[in-house]
């Protein structure tokens, strides 16, 4: 660590930036500027979508951290170790230290995280439904709102997906622990649904780039890649030793 200078820290978790988050968040900012918020409010001044755009990313970000911090506080609490909470280019993870002792308490922390964007996504829609929030937030805080409420629902659905290591193939490796109390067997069934939603991205991504959807179809491939290497790691894990 050296001459590092010393992480941020939420909770005593400490909170890393990787550089590839600063590429991603800088594009983000721009197809929101560019593309999402003209099209929803074509008569703002284009500095406006701008100031959005990045005031949007920033936000989306903040949320991804609270899911995160989510998943690390519930672990902790059953005394697992969360070495850090690190942003990057496919949004955040927490490095749990631990395997969970009980399918429980891996039930428990996979879904801690999709409970934190739940309360953020019922929040923010709350925030555009009822009228008299309206006045206080201004047109400008409504279109911020209404940007988190549907971004935070994409987070839950495509978390939620049933491939580990994503939080719904940690829920449905608990289950399957818990079903078969083989541990092994619960992590190479998940993790093989993992890896075929993995390429399955991967392949919809390539879809996409073929039908001149050049940039959101590219990001599907490599995040499905991404997902797949992942996932594959951890059946090769669970594989070995019996
Ligand atoms: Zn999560």
């Amino acid at each position: 660590m050296g001459a590092r200078p010393r992480p941020a820290n939420l909770f005593g978790i400490p909170l890393h930036i990787d550089a590839s988050w600063f590429v991603v968040a800088a594009l983000m900012a721009w197809s929101l500027a560019r593309g999402y918020f003209p099209a929803l409010y074509p008569h703002w001044p284009p500095m406006g979508h701008a100031l959005l755009g990045l005031g949007a990313t920033l936000l989306l970000f903040g949320c991804i951290l609270l899911h995160e911090l989510g998943h690390s506080l519930v672990a902790r609490r059953h005394g697992i170790r969360v070495a850090c909470v690190t942003l990057f280019m496919f949004g955040g993870v927490a490095s749990i230290m631990d395997a969970p002792r009980t399918p429980w308490v891996e039930l428990q922390v996979a879904l801690a995280g999709p409970l934190v964007s739940l309360a953020l996504a019922l929040g923010a829609a709350a925030l555009v439904m009822w009228e008299p929030a309206h006045q206080l937030v201004g047109p400008v805080g409504l279109a911020l709102a209404s940007y988190l409420a549907i971004v935070n629902v994409m987070l839950i659905v495509f978390n939620l997906l049933p491939g580990y290591p994503l939080d719904g193939g940690r829920v449905l490796r608990a289950i399957l622990w818990a079903l078969t109390r083989n541990v092994r067997l619960a992590t190479r069934i998940a993790s093989a649904l993992g890896m075929a939603l993995g390429l399955s991205l991967a392949a919809l991504g390539g879809w996409r780039v073929l039908r001149g959807q050049g940039l959101g179809g590219l990001w599907y491939v490599v995040l499905g890649l991404y997902l797949h290497r992942s996932a594959s790691a951890s059946f090769q894990m669970a594989r070995g030793g019996g």
